[in-house]
């Protein structure tokens, strides 16, 4: 999931100055995941708006708002009330904020479309609702065969292909001790199946061209350019 944090009221309320109309549009994905962005934020949020002498036009929330089909499910049916917003506040992930501002110019609307979110990383949730990890950077070159499963790019503050630094001790990372060293993880993993002596081969520096944004996926054509 794309992990999210609220931004403060203070700069929600700053990123709204001289707009009074609000839609209001949350996400019924990963930001309802995160307490972010689901119903219960989204009304949460039109409330305080609210208090702040705004008008509330819309409260909607997609399943998926970064799904242009489901934004457009959604708000289809609401199309008049979002045109009497004079701006529309996001909480969801920057790809909602922007599949959303896609779908009000599909409809021939020209509207700020602000965010509520901060969006942190691809992240999936290590203890439900409480703690999120961030697994994956999408490098475009995935190692995970080579590492049982376990992504050193990201677990690895420093990004080591090829085994720990001198720094790891007692099984801890030294960037960050409350956490595991990704290299000790990735060793006791390969042991457990039998498979240490894979880790012998030279990891070759990776391609971070495959990395340079924005990419583009062609779904049909499985191609990444
Ligand atoms: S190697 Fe790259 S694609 Fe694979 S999990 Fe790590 S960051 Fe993601
Ligand atoms: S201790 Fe392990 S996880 Fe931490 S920076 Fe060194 S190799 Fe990476």
């Amino acid at each position: 999931m794309i992990a999210t944090t609220q931004k403060p009221f203070d700069e929600i309320i700053g990123a709204l100055e001289g707009y009074e109309k609000i839609a209001v549009i949350g996400c019924n994905g990963c930001a309802k995941v995160c307490m972010t962005g689901g119903d219960e934020q989204v009304a949460e949020l039109a409330g305080r708006l609210r208090d702040q002498g705004k008008e509330v036009v819309l409260e909607a929330t997609p399943d998926r708002t970064c799904y242009v089909d489901n934004t457009h499910a959604t708000l289809d049916p609401n199309l008049e009330q979002l045109k009497q917003a004079d701006a529309v506040i996001v909480m969801g992930c920057g790809g909602a904020v922007q599949i959303t501002r896609k779908v009000t110019e599909d409809y021939g609307l020209i509207v700020p479309v602000k965010t509520a979110l901060d969006s942190v990383g691809h992240m999936d949730t290590l203890v439900s609702g409480e703690l999120a990890l961030e697994q994956c950077q999408e490098c475009g070159e995935c190692i995970l065969n080579e590492t049982g499963g376990i992504c050193p790019v990201t677990k690895c503050p420093k990004g080591l292909l090829n085994g720990p630094c001198g720094g790891s001790e007692n099984g801890k990372c030294e960037v960050n001790p409350e956490r595991d060293c990704a290299w000790v993880m990735i060793y006791n993993r390969m042991s457990a199946l039998g498979e240490l002596d894979k880790l012998k081969r030279f990891m070759a520096p990776k391609d971070y061209g495959k990395m340079a944004k924005p990419r583009t996926l062609n779904i049909k054509e499985r191609k990444v350019s």
